[in-house]
């Protein structure tokens, strides 16, 4: 057999198939072999896995890359963000990411520059969805295909009653038919949606300020749960009225668990999303403004149904809604108990404790087998967004993109264990984490080893998404 560049052996590797004893071995970044430790090809380096679990990189199908966007130019903000944001990803252990392009204009006349932003500043490999939201986008649809972008991610109802500065539309049933109609001609076409009806939270929040609320329970109470019910079970409707394809973000509720359930049993193709956030938090926790993300966190009963979810494959989906931003911009400068209507929106640095909370909050509290957390954070990621198998399954002839997780290694979460623009705070900061990358492999490349980053930035490839999976070569 021939010679390998790159051996991990001693392994739990989990694959398609079955969890197996042995490693992988890998040539010029690509798989080679999987198998026992005697099956494989000597390689000029070999990883001693120490009984650990080897699996498929985590694949983030859910961030914003660009919102530096608040300090820097767009365009440069994306570039920043790459950089950073991808480097605390390697030391979470993700490697390949799929990004929210937002922005007023048109997109195709800026792909050019949205790949080499990423080409010349990720970590790791990298795809996009574009957000919908300005009427000359919705003209795009065929041409951004054309590009490798199939998913269109559309604000319906949500933002209706945002501040114009924002720069965001909100759309109406009218605009969520079109764009379902025209996307369901797209091979692999997928819409995507925010499902958070804003007319009944405008009104939340109105009383709940003139009761002199501030504090994040009363975030959450702002947008109860039927404001994501309400939207969902319209978004299922219009689904199978146009015969389309849909996917429901950040889903949050186990209202949305039922109705997603409810609507895949009568054949519509309705699937869902989760965040971490979502199976570890509650709203009665002591956050502050950190806290703050849209949709808000809920009570024990739909984090209980959303674990449930994803075991049973109504929810198929994990992401992060990871949201780079400044901690006092975050704040709004009020600190971290300051103005929970002002403060803004989202959680930062997801990307990088996707993984550890996935497996301490997963895997070793029993929620989920190690298997099937693989699926939703790798293996559906890929299928999903035309990827697979050439990413999220460690199989022969794809990408060496792979990590060794020690579940019993842990750490606090703290201004040390980041590695992205803004360590300073998370929704787990101050928590303690158990089970951690010890090895990311990107591309064969051992990037980070031991919390030590290995390698430049730079040199990664944008992944121009097919209708039925990238062919393995
Ligand atoms: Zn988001």
């Amino acid at each position: 057999m021939a010679h390998a560049d790159l051996r991990v052996v001693n392994a739990r590797v989990v694959t398609p198939g079955e969890t197996l004893i042995g490693g992988v071995a890998a040539r010029d970044g690509t798989i080679v072999a999987v198998g026992s430790e005697s099956s494989l090809p000597d390689a000029d380096r070999t990883i001693d896995a120490a009984g650990n679990y080897l699996i498929p990189g985590f694949i983030d199908p859910h961030v914003h890359w660009g919102l530096s966007r608040y300090e820097y130019e767009y365009h440069e903000g994306l570039a920043h963000d790459f950089e950073t944001e991808t480097r605390g990803a390697v030391h979470g252990g993700v490697t390949t990411v799929v990004n929210f392009l937002l922005q007023p204009d048109p997109y195709v006349p800026d792909m050019d520059y949205f790949v080499e932003a990423g080409e010349e500043n990720s970590y790791i490999d990298f795809a996009y969805h574009a957000i919908m939201h300005k009427e000359p986008h919705f003209d795009e649809v065929e041409a951004l295909a054309e590009k490798g972008v199939r998913s269109f991610k559309i604000f319906y109802n949500w933002y209706k009653h945002a501040s114009p500065e924002l720069g965001i539309e909100h759309s109406d049933s009218g605009r969520v038919y079109r764009l379902l109609d025209r996307v369901s001609d797209i091979d692999g076409g997928v819409v995507m949606f925010h499902a958070e009806n804003e007319d009944l939270a405008h009104e939340r929040r109105a009383e709940l300020k003139a009761e002199g609320r501030n504090d994040l329970q009363a975030w959450s109470e702002s947008a109860p749960n039927i404001c994501e019910a309400m939207q969902i079970e319209s978004i299922a409707k219009l689904t199978e009225y146009t015969d389309s394809t849909s996917y429901v973000v950040h889903m949050s509720t186990g209202e949305g668990v039922d109705i997603c359930r409810r609507y895949q049993e009568q054949g519509v193709d309705i699937s869902a999303e989760t965040l971490p956030a979502f199976l570890a938090h509650t709203n009665d926790k002591d956050l502050g403004v950190w806290g703050k993300i849209s949709p808000p966190l809920r009570g024990e009963s739909s984090k209980q149904k959303l674990w449930q979810g994803l075991r049973e494959g109504v929810v198929d989906y994990a992401g992060t809604d990871h949201c780079p931003h400044r901690k006092p911009f975050k704040e709004k400068d009020g600190g971290k108990y300051g103005d929970i209507w002002e403060a803004i929106p989202g959680d930062n640095n997801g990307i990088e404790y996707f993984l550890p909370v996935m497996m301490s909050e997963g895997v070793n509290e029993g929620r989920i087998s190690m298997e099937r957390l693989v699926e939703v954070c790798a293996e559906n990621n890929a299928k999903r967004w035309g990827l697979y198998p050439r990413k999220g399954a460690l199989v022969e002839g794809a990408d060496t993109d792979m990590v060794i997780v020690d579940l019993e290694k842990s750490a606090v979460v703290d201004d040390e264990f980041y590695h992205t623009m803004e360590p300073r705070y998370s929704t787990f900061h101050g928590e303690e984490l158990t089970g951690l990358p010890t090895h990311t492999i990107v591309g064969g490349e051992v990037v980070v080893e031991n919390g030590t980053l290995q390698v430049e930035k730079g040199g990664r490839e944008y992944l121009p998404r097919h209708a039925d999976g990238v062919a393995i070569e």
